[in-house]
């Protein structure tokens, strides 16, 4: 029994060892993987492409990672990656919002977004008046649908809107909002006719812009990029200082530029 324990507590020490060199030595990431320009998964050679991936790339290399390893997420799975130490960081579109940064630490924006409604150019919708009592397709865990429905609220399409009282799945207000697991799906759904809109960031919607289809007058909802850490992480301090430096020396805007983004 004895020699049993010292095994078992040996074997411990062991792989706890061996979890601290890789944290030591890989940066664990998350992205997206389906959007040109940001975050793009090739799926023949495995590899990622697009500005948030290089800002991994070097953030990583500054921090001396020996290497970078990427997980591929969706929306509603970027804070939970965190909170369970799966992943060291996320650069993965994530908008800075106050709710947002109770949770997790952000660094400085390094992008910032609109946020638009892509329709069906022959269902004539055209601006926020014209989305009132539509279904409007949403990515699960994102800003959108209360962004959505705030932008409408302003411009008096919808009344009586409670911005704190707000849930998706709930709403019935003048627009309804159907959630999806990603942005793929939000696209078919929005060819199959199940939802008159689709409504996220534009960087988002012009990977789904085809001839048939246009995006609504209106863009609102400024969302702000930042690199999201674990709240307390000592990654956040270092990855703001590097952030702030990439901004200031222009560094950030080249790699922008370099994807026309
Ligand atoms: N940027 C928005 C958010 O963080 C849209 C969702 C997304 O990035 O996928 O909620």
């Amino acid at each position: 029994m004895k020699k049993f324990l010292v095994f078992a507590l040996a074997l411990c020490l062991l792989c706890a060892v061996s979890a601290m060199a890789l944290a030591d030595g890989t940066f664990r990431v998350g992205v997206k993987q389906d959007l040109y320009g940001f975050s793009l998964l090739d799926q023949t050679t495995n590899e990622y492409a697009g500005f948030e991936v290089d800002l991994a790339k070097k953030l990583g290399e500054a921090l001396g990672y020996d290497d970078v390893e990427f997980t591929p997420v969706t929306a509603a799975q970027r804070g939970p990656y965190l909170d369970n130490d799966d992943l060291d960081a996320v650069i993965a579109t994530f908008t800075i919002t106050d709710e947002r940064k109770a949770k997790w630490d952000f660094s400085t924006p390094y992008y910032v977004d609109a946020v638009t409604v892509l329709v069906n150019t022959d269902s004539g919708i055209a601006d926020l008046a014209g989305l009132k009592d539509k279904v409007v397709g949403v990515s699960s865990g994102s800003t959108s649908a209360k962004a959505l429905a705030t932008a409408m609220a302003e411009a008096d399409v919808i009344d009586d809107f409670d911005a704190d009282a707000f849930e998706i799945a709930t709403f019935n207000g003048g627009v309804t909002f159907k959630e999806f697991d990603d942005y793929p799906a939000i696209s078919m759904a929005l060819a199959a006719g199940d939802v008159d809109a689709f409504c996220v960031d534009k960087s988002i919607l012009s990977n789904y812009k085809t001839s048939d289809r246009s995006f609504i007058a209106d863009s609102f909802a400024p969302q702000e990029y930042g690199v999201a850490t674990k709240q307390g992480s000592e990654l956040s301090p270092k990855i703001e200082e590097l952030i702030t430096t990439w901004l200031e020396d222009g560094t950030i805007d080249a790699m922008t530029a370099e994807w026309g983004i």
